[in-house]
């Protein structure tokens, strides 16, 4: 059955509370009764002694006479309190005897407690007996007295008015008790579901697409606040994959808009025979077209790397060995640039997806040779640590002035725009550089002056 989880923890803190009432009542009410029996019996001794003693000072020595009408009056005193008491002088002769005074008075006392006794404890062992204690008085025997009671305890109406009390007291504490856990179950169930509420409010608005939507509340339970910490870094990831999103479009749309438009104007004016279609034309057409491809498939690759499914092909590559044939497959530009290359350090073979690595060094190493002027120098340095594999592709070319830094691996970002128009950059080439690189738990770092050069730092985990 399921139940909100406010009821729940108020139903699950009132039933605990109630089992630990249950507990601590039964044992309380044992441990009182325990202890109540035992007063009850010791104070059973101390009024038989008492009797025996205030009978021994109603004896006379001087005239050896009892003063009876006393005796009489403990005798009744001690008949209300349930002791039937017979007082024999030492030549055991009756100086009072209760069932002699009022036979009917004993047998009633006799029938109450043994009925209340047997009412209250039905499986007490007690019962009506009697015994004898010799009287003395200054050391010498001058009676003895029987009496009969109910032993080896028993309570009288005070004494269980008193424990009915008690139990009402109790009862009245375990009521309020409850009543309490109930009222403060309740409010701890309210301070822990009421954020939970709030988050799951605020889930089911980042569902319809309400990522704008962040969870101020806090809670004084860390399980709910990292709940809450998920589900707003979930909202403001969403937020920013949403703006990622409008963001590619609109800039996917800018940047195929001019080179099309190019085109467009180009044959426009081949159609209208504005101008000649010359094999230059032709040709800058041609390159406008090539531009166009590469931005698609640049996309294309940037889309697989981006998918977070993405699959790495992994395998024990050597790294310093990748980078000699990509020195190898650029040897065309690097000669027509007149640029030297130099390949330094080493470092152990690494698993990798080696075409996406290739990819990397291809990237790292093009973008050196386009913004370094002809005769510049190209260094790729490896080393390693214990943890980690380095490799630094240093050049001495234009450098990217400190503002840029920050944005050079953001998609369709270009440093000094108008310088790398004619450099044909689309500027998606370091993004893609970042994505393999994170994909491989790695990372990249970039260190540049303008006019010194600059150096992209890959490190990526053994
Ligand atoms: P692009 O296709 O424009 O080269 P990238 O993403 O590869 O795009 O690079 C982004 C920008 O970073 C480039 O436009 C360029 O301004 C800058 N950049 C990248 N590498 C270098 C480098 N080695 N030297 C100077 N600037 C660089």
């Amino acid at each position: 059955m399921k139940g909100s989880l406010r009821s729940r923890l108020t139903l699950s803190i009132a039933a605990v509370a109630l089992v630990l009432i249950a507990i601590i009542s039964s044992l309380s009410s044992y441990f009182i009764n325990q202890q109540f029996k035992s007063y009850i019996t010791k104070q059973q001794v101390s009024t038989l002694n008492e009797i025996v003693y205030s009978l021994g000072q109603q004896y006379n020595p001087d005239t050896q006479m009892w003063n009876v009408d006393y005796v009489h009056t403990i005798g009744m005193y001690a008949l209300y309190d349930g002791y039937i008491i017979k007082v024999y002088n030492d030549s055991d002769q009756t100086v009072w005897d209760a069932e002699i005074w009022d036979m009917s008075v004993c047998v009633q006392i006799k029938e109450d407690i043994t009925h209340q006794m047997l009412t209250k404890f039905p499986g007490t062992s007690g019962k009506f007996s009697d015994s004898d204690f010799s009287i003395e008085l200054m050391g010498n025997q001058i009676g003895r007295v029987n009496v009969t009671y109910f032993g080896p305890y028993f309570y009288s109406d005070n004494d269980f008015d008193f424990l009915n009390q008690l139990s009402s007291i109790l009862l009245i504490v375990g009521a309020i008790s409850l009543l309490v856990s109930i009222i403060l179950g309740s409010l701890i169930a309210k301070r822990i579901s009421s954020p939970i509420l709030k988050t799951i409010n605020a889930t089911s608005q980042i569902s319809q697409g309400d990522y704008k939507i962040r969870i101020k509340d806090r809670s004084n339970l860390s399980e709910v606040d990292n709940l809450i910490e998920s589900v707003n870094q979930l909202a403001s990831s969403l937020d920013k994959q949403d703006n990622l999103k409008k963001q590619l479009t609109s800039d996917v749309a800018h940047e195929l808009r001019t080179p099309l438009t190019t085109l467009r104007i180009t044959i426009e004016a081949m159609l209208d025979g504005i101008i000649e279609p010359s094999p230059e034309r032709l040709k800058s057409s041609y390159e406008e077209v090539l531009r166009i491809t590469n931005i698609v498939k640049d996309l294309e690759s940037l889309a697989i790397l981006e998918d977070g499914n993405l699959k790495l092909d992994k395998t024990k590559v050597d790294l310093v060995d990748l980078a000699k044939q990509v020195v190898k497959k650029l040897e065309h530009q690097i000669h027509e640039k007149e640029m030297v290359v130099t390949i330094k350090g080493e470092c152990e073979s690494l698993s990798v997806d080696e075409s996406r690595m290739t990819q990397v060094m291809i990237n790292l190493l093009t973008n050196a040779i386009k913004y370094t002027q002809a005769h510049g120098n190209i260094t790729i340095e490896f080393d390693e640590t214990i943890d980690d594999v380095m490799v630094k592709v240093s050049d001495n070319g234009s450098g990217i002035s400190a503002d840029e830094l920050p944005y050079i691996f953001e998609r369709f970002y270009r440093a000094d725009k108008s310088r790398n128009r004619s450099t044909g950059g689309s500027g998606i080439g370091l993004t893609i550089v970042k994505s393999i690189i994170e994909a491989h738990k790695g990372d990249i770092q970039v260190e540049s002056e303008v006019g010194v050069g600059s150096s992209f730092i890959v490190v990526l985990p053994k």
